[in-house]
């Protein structure tokens, strides 16, 4: 019972999220809509029983950092954290801007989830990135006792999901959560692939 509870309240959120989506993609001349009008898409969307915000469209937010990464000489990798249907933190990897080697997408991404939660633990929240978390950022989401995972593009030479190491739902462990790999793999792994080609 308490379990289909958690569901269903999950569902309602990602529900009005897709619901405010397609609002904005509808009318995007209207940047800000009242509740009313909000609270009456999302009773439409529900009544048509209209699936929830599929992975791809955060996994496209976080290309969309990666390619910010890519912009500023960095490797391009992408995160995004989403809480309630709302992204509360973004993060591109920033490892030579910052002269830091901690600044991988997934920690920029989740400090800046905390700070907007007022919480280290991040119970409540999805990460979605754009390649295969290494054992740093896989221990970090451990953490932040993270509820999802989606990751993009396999990465055989340090990920820590399965492809090199197990950190993540590691038997041993007692955080476990949800993982999702292979979400826009291919557009994820083309970014790192043409970035390492023009670096050779
Ligand atoms: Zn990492």
């Amino acid at each position: 019972m308490p379990r289909d509870r958690r569901v269903n309240e999950y569902n309602d959120s990602a529900f009005q999220v897709h619901a405010i989506y397609n609002f904005a993609v509808r009318y995007p001349e209207r940047r800000r809509f009242s509740r009313s009008a909000r609270n009456l898409i999302i009773t439409e969307i529900k009544e048509r029983r209209l699936t929830a915000v599929p992975d791809e469209h955060w996994m496209e937010e976080a290309l969309r950092a990666a390619q910010r990464a890519l912009e500023s000489g960095e490797v391009p990798v992408g995160a995004v954290v989403v809480c309630d249907g709302k992204i509360v933190g973004r993060g591109s990897n920033r490892n030579l801007t910052d002269c830091d080697p901690t600044a991988h997408a997934e920690i920029v991404a989740l400090r800046q989830a905390g700070v907007a939660r007022g919480n280290h633990r991040l119970e409540d929240c999805e990460l979605f990135v754009t390649i295969e978390p290494c054992a740093m950022c896989a221990g970090a989401m451990i953490h932040a006792r993270l509820k999802r995972l989606v990751y993009g593009a396999d990465d055989p030479k340090a990920g820590a999901v399965g492809s090199v190491l197990e950190v993540l739902n590691h038997p041993r462990l007692n955080h476990q959560m949800e993982v999702r790999g292979g979400v826009l793999a291919g557009r994820c792994a083309e970014m790192l692939q043409s970035f390492f080609r023009t670096r050779r």
